[in-house]
């Protein structure tokens, strides 16, 4: 046997417990992993809420993110003792996920651990980082240069946003960090941010449809009215990358800035990214987008008895950077 994390919702009874599964109890799928480290982000959050709406079937063990050894593999890409890593897909949400010691998975959804990473730095990044790299790639796709002008981070001291400031000091593009915990500052600084402004200096709600020209391109978590706002302020030609909405889902914006300053939003969806482009990111994020201070950014590790009051931490937005989950 071994041990998981198991939520379960019966009619309004909803529970969440540690339990002893037995291989048995996996799904059916092709590479039986040895998980040695999965993280905490929004989204298992939600899994272990009731009515959190993001967990397919019950029971469900939740972790969108996993990394760890091949134990074995009926697909012949992956042998025993290959370091892999899985996020996305279905991983947590209608297939048994990362907050397990082990998880059998379909090889389509395995990425080979890069060079350059641990199983843990892989973990420290998780979903959280590796959307905030996509966000970079489609914003590189769509033209950011260095030089072009300021790049806004949103939601900063989050997952998403802390890791992408890293990235972008990193990759030499600078980042202008916006945050709602004034108690961050240090450490926004700290992981790269070269200037910090308050959530409340984005004008979220009160902005003008056509506002003052502020920043070349955003990468956005938040959503909602700052992501309206964002649009309001790009300079002509800019782009914002939007994957969250931890400020709200509906966006209440103008055609202006769109028609009169060609500006963009970019969808970014890290659960269905292709594999060719997921494996390319997951190389860049061992090499040149590897943040320098990785280890301050996800200095938090716990274990699995801790994830739901990590959980609760993250709702209640008192979360620094990344908590890895360790199961070694
Ligand atoms: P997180 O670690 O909880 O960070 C969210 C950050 O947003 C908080 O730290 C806070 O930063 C800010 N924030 C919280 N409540 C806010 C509010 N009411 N208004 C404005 N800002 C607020 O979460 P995460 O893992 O980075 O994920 C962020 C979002 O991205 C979530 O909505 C998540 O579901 C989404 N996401 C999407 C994808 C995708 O594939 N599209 C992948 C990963 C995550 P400050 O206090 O510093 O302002």
């Amino acid at each position: 046997t071994f041990r998981a994390l198991v939520v379960n919702q019966i009619n309004e009874d909803f529970s969440c417990h540690i339990q002893q599964l037995l291989m048995n109890d996996l799904p059916d799928s092709d590479v039986l992993i040895k998980v040695s480290y999965s993280s905490v982000n929004y989204k298992d959050g939600l899994a272990l809420s009731p009515n959190g709406r993001v967990v397919a079937t019950y029971p469900m063990v939740p972790g969108i993110d996993l990394a760890g050894t091949v134990v074995s593999s009926k697909d012949n890409r992956y042998k025993q003792g290959d370091q892999v890593l899985v996020t996305g897909y279905g991983l947590g949400i209608s297939h048994y996920g990362g907050y397990a010691e082990y998880a059998a998975v379909p090889g389509d959804w395995v990425v080979p651990l890069p060079a350059g990473l641990t199983p843990k730095e892989a973990m420290i990044i998780g979903t959280a980082g590796f959307t905030a790299a996509l966000s970079i790639h489609r914003l590189e796709q769509n033209g950011m240069q260095q030089g072009k002008g300021k790049v806004l981070v949103t939601g900063a001291s989050g997952g998403v946003g802390s890791l992408a400031i890293a990235m972008l000091s990193k990759l030499g593009y600078g980042a202008i960090a916006s945050t709602g915990k004034e108690s961050e500052h240090e450490f926004l600084k700290q992981i790269g941010a070269e200037e910090i402004i308050s959530r409340e200096a984005i004008g979220a709600g009160n902005h003008k449809p056509l506002d003052r020209q502020t920043w070349a391109y955003a990468i956005d978590p938040v959503g909602g009215k700052t992501l309206a706002a964002i649009t309001s302020k790009l300079i002509y030609g800019g782009s914002v990358a939007v994957s969250g909405l931890t400020g709200g889902s509906e966006v209440p914006t103008h055609v202006y800035p769109f028609i009169l300053r060609g500006v963009s939003i970019l969808g970014i969806d890290s659960v269905n990214c292709p594999m060719e482009l997921r494996t390319a990111i997951w190389k860049r994020l061992a090499s040149d987008m590897k943040p320098a201070n990785l280890h301050q950014i996800g200095s938090k590790e716990i274990r699995l008895e801790q994830v739901p009051e990590a959980v609760t931490a993250i709702f209640q937005g008192k979360v620094r950077g990344r908590i890895v989950v360790s199961h070694v």
